[in-house]
């Protein structure tokens, strides 16, 4: 224990919590009793106390509510600008039909909110080095004049951030309440919802110019919904669209970091795997891993259109944008220990040709997996895939990361208790690490492996509680045994965000999770079978060789002259190949150990198989059979296909299994 010292009785908000309660409670009773100096004196020492905290001021206003009257409680909420949908019933109304006169409540000379938060504030979040009169509001020509003459530079480097009003489900662009811009030493508010600011004949050419200008570097973050709602706020943005140069989408940055860090785990040392904290996401997570601490959201979700904003509004606005500046700066001086290019400034436009490169990629994904469907060929299996049980479940102890960056399978490292088989299999079969407890392994194997191997952990029932505890908050899930394992999978794939596509499908063995194959065409095929005599000359009649002909129907007689050069395999598998030059020919072995499993190619098989792949590590044979188009249609929901590809990819597919 050490003694209190003047400033922590200063601190307002600091010691929230019973207290603070009982105080507004003896509030609303003075209020309620008209003692008029009691009043001020509480009123004064109320607001100091409650500051920008607003679950106090929802409390506040509730208990004002309660024992004063819907009048009191929405003068106070007017006073703090509480967001519509933190007020208790009727408020809202009642705020509405106030006169004017009423709407005030004159104590604003007598307390204000402080710029500077309270000490635990600045302690849990990022601060922005600004003091008050930094930050200008630009709601005329003349500031506007003001602010463009700074902003306008080559050379400049813009923090941009918009806030608009939350539109709880609505689909439809909102327009901006106001745009900040943070530049190195202030920060510009363009009030947008100030009495015919909008309408300002400057201000959309200087939007224009501003996000136009190459030479001006523009930091955002998931800058597509910005540039939407600005469309949705000036009608000639529509017709004339706005000309984008010199932007920097940092949410590109904090992909490619992500990935970094991913891949750093699967090296070794124990690290990040999705998001360490799983209550941080998008910019506030990135924020948080830059800077070291995260942005206050709270007020993310407040009215942005009611003037005049509260203190803690700004401040929210403010850091938003000025963050941008910081996290640019901190990266731009290390690159390399995050994990990125020297020049930032490369990964928008490496990005946007990866993802043309990867769309391109889904569309021969489909073209090819559309010529599979047209084989028609049956009977060929990659896999087995897993029946399981009906009736729905949950997915219970984490929230999921839908705000974090998409995540490739191979990126996703699970280790998957022994209850969940089914589940890791078609993890695997859609390109996800999977690392599986037998059935007889402890359950604390599952945590050995999830720390030694920087894995997630999925499990159900009674171990999760335990297998969280060893191995700490968002390593562990809970899934419900006793839901389909197709339907774990699609719940696992959303909670991690994980966006697997049609090449990723099978490009893992589904015995052994190795994800290196070696590709043998027929020809070696014919060759090693004969050699180690699991296929007779076709002369001879091999009784076993005569029975799968008459049950395919087919005749082996051109099969068995070797063919001239291999085709290619028809779909590209998201794995790594091997040469079969590491392969020993007397004893059919890879390096590590494994001899080929020749004995599981059925001959009568050869004559429509092109291509065979052998996992390397465990000499497992797949070749290419309707078994695709079956992941593929069971999957559709999740897999990554191009807009207009998915019915048609996975359509006759379907079909050609159903033959
Ligand atoms: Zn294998």
């Amino acid at each position: 224990m050490r003694p209190l010292n003047q400033n922590e009785f200063d601190t307002p908000g600091l010691n929230a919590g019973f207290d603070l309660i009982s105080l507004i409670h003896t509030f609303c009773l003075i209020v309620r009793c008209h003692v008029i100096v009691g009043v001020l004196v509480c009123a004064v020492y109320v607001q100091y106390v409650v500051a920008d905290d607003l679950q106090l001021q929802v409390h506040l206003v509730e208990m004002l509510a309660k024992h004063c009257g819907l009048q009191k409680a929405s003068q106070w909420s007017l006073r703090y600008n509480i967001p519509k949908n933190r007020l208790p019933p009727g408020v809202w109304e009642t705020q509405q039909s106030l006169p004017p006169d009423l709407q005030q409540i004159c104590l604003n000379d007598i307390t204000h909110e402080e710029w500077v938060p309270p000490q635990s504030h600045c302690q849990r979040f990022y601060q922005v080095p600004l003091t008050k009169d930094k930050v200008h509001f630009v709601d005329t020509a003349e500031t506007l004049h003001r602010c463009r003459s700074i902003l306008l530079k080559e050379g400049v480097v813009v923090g941009v951030d918009m806030e608009w009003q939350p539109t709880f489900g609505r689909v439809a662009a909102q327009k901006v309440a106001l745009i900040q811009l943070a530049v190195l030493d202030q920060v510009f508010l363009l009030d947008l919802c100030a009495g015919g600011f909008c309408e300002q004949p400057d201000l959309v050419g200087f939007i224009r110019t501003l996000f136009s200008e190459r030479n001006i570097l523009k930091l955002g973050y998931s800058m597509t919904g910005d540039l939407k709602c600005l469309t949705a706020t000036w009608p000639e943005l529509s017709e004339e669209p706005l000309k984008t140069e010199g932007l920097l989408d940092l949410l590109k940055v904090h992909q490619k970091i992500q990935c970094g860090r991913i891949n750093q785990v699967q090296d070794g040392p124990r690290e990040v795997l999705v998001c360490e904290n799983s209550a941080e996401k998008g910019l506030s997570l990135l924020v948080q891993q830059v800077l070291g601490k995260p942005l206050d959201k709270t007020e993310q979700m407040s009215n942005w259109e009611r003037r005049p904003l509260r203190i803690s509004q700004i401040r929210y606005a403010v850091a938003d944008a000025y963050c941008l500046l910081d996290v640019y700066s901190t990266l731009s001086s290390n690159p390399a220990s995050f994990g990125l290019p020297a020049d930032l400034r490369s990964i928008t436009s490496g990005q946007s040709k990866t993802s043309i490169e990867k769309k391109q990629k889904v569309k021969r994904d489909k073209k090819t997996a559309q010529a599979i469907g047209q084989e028609e060929c049956q009977g060929a299996q990659r896999v087995s895939l897993p029946h399981s049980d009906t009736v729905k479940g949950l997915l219970c102890g984490e929230s999921p990361s839908e705000g974090s960056p998409p995540l490739t399978p191979q990126q996703l490292r699970v280790v998957c208790d022994n209850m969940l088989q089914g589940l890791g299999r078609y993890l695997r079969c859609l390109g996800v690490d999977v690392v599986m407890l037998e059935n007889t392994d402890d359950h604390r194997v599952a945590a050995k492996l999830a720390q030694a191997e920087g894995r997630v952990i999925l499990t159900c029932g009674q171990p999760f509680q335990t297998l969280r505890s060893q191995v700490g908050e968002g390593r562990c899930l809970s899934l419900d045994c006793s839901e389909k394992a197709r339907d774990q999978a699609v719940r696992v794939l959303k909670h991690f965000n994980v966006q697997p596509t049609p090449s990723d499908i099978f490009s893992r063995c589904q015995a052994c999770n190795s994800d290196q194959y070696v590709a043998i065409p027929r020809a070696d095929m014919v060759a090693m079978l004969k050699e180690k005599g699991f296929l007779q000359d076709h002369n001879n009649t091999d009784h076993m060789f005569e029975k799968s002909c008459q049950q395919e129907e087919l005749w082996l007689d051109d099969t068995l002259t070797p063919s001239g050069t291999p085709e290619p395999p028809r779909y590209a598998t998201q794995c790594r190949w091997a040469s079969l030059s590491g392969l020993d020919r007397d004893t059919m072995t890879f390096p590590g150990g494994s001899a080929i499993q020749l004995h599981t190619v059925p001959p009568a098989l050869l004559q429509r198989i092109p291509l065979f792949y052998v996992c390397t590590r465990c000499g497992k044979v797949f070749w290419e059979g309707s078994h695709f188009g079956r992941v593929l249609s069971l999957f559709q929901e999740v897999l990554l296909i191009a807009d207009d590809d998915s019915i048609s990819a996975a359509r006759p597919l379907t079909l050609a299994q159903n033959k």
